[in-house]
């Protein structure tokens, strides 16, 4: 395991590079880096202090958070009732107005079928095939599946990969990093990177896309233990992520 900077360094960076910067940008990742993963997307356990916190943190033009997820953009509203942030949604595949191609669709409702606890998570423009659910000794054989899907899958749109225990179908020309990338263009401009502090939080390669577009000026933070990543921080879990940024919140 590659021994990260811990939160006390994370400060210490935010403190470094933050004067003569601005907004300053938190860009989290939701699953797995402000609410703990659990079985079932719908079973998540979100603090009721969460909201609050974030729109604390959301101050507007100075202080901006973003959250991009792998989640519908409702679905992320949902269970943040309040937030005055920017919701990013379906790892910014939202606008592109495409959906995955029918013949994976086949291919994938075969595993439902076969194995209990496999389950289609249809978001629109993306999809989560979800393996969280499945007993321990038929995983080896569903995995082997998925990685022949994986082989043979080609499609000029869309792309499928490995996620927490889940299999992402989005489409090639979306991911988080060009999402967060284009949101800052659009609202700081082409110099953003030298103008903004823009912070990654995230526990899951796709988060990996967000690292690389807040490198190297920026802070890229790993929640959780994961392997390979460009992060330079890492916060064990979601509920150190929270105390990082409530700390913020008050010194802000
Ligand atoms: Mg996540």
């Amino acid at each position: 395991m590659t021994p990260l900077a811990d939160a006390a360094a994370l400060t210490a960076a935010w403190q470094d590079k933050a004067p003569g910067r601005s907004p300053h940008v938190l860009a989290l990742d939701w699953d797995g880096t402000l609410v703990d993963l659990a079985g079932h997307p719908d079973a998540i356990v979100v603090p009721p202090s969460l909201s609050p916190l974030l729109n604390r943190l959301h101050q507007p033009p100075d202080r901006v958070v973003l959250i991009i997820s792998g989640r519908a953009r409702d679905d992320l509203a949902r269970h943040l009732p309040g937030f005055a942030g920017v919701l990013l949604g379906n790892h910014g595949a939202e606008a592109l107005g495409t959906v995955p191609p029918g013949a994976w669709r086949r291919v994938i409702s075969e595993w439902t079928r076969r194995v209990p606890g496999v389950w289609l998570e249809d978001k629109g423009a993306t999809w989560c095939v979800h393996w969280r659910a499945v007993e321990s000794a038929a995983r080896p054989l569903l995995l082997e599946q998925v990685q022949e899907f994986l082989d043979a899958a080609e499609d000029p749109v869309y792309l499928a990969r490995w996620g927490h225990m889940a299999l992402d179908i989005v489409p090639r020309a979306a991911n988080k990093g060009t999402a967060l990338a284009a949101w800052l263009q659009r609202h700081i401009g082409a110099d953003w990177r030298h103008q903004a502090l823009v912070a990654a939080l995230g526990d899951d390669a796709t988060d990996e896309d967000l690292f690389q577009v807040v490198d190297p000026q920026g802070l890229a933070v790993q929640v959780g233990y994961r392997e390979p990543t460009r992060a330079m921080f890492r916060l064990p879990n979601p509920a150190a992520a929270r105390r990082w940024l409530a700390e913020r919140a008050v010194v802000e």
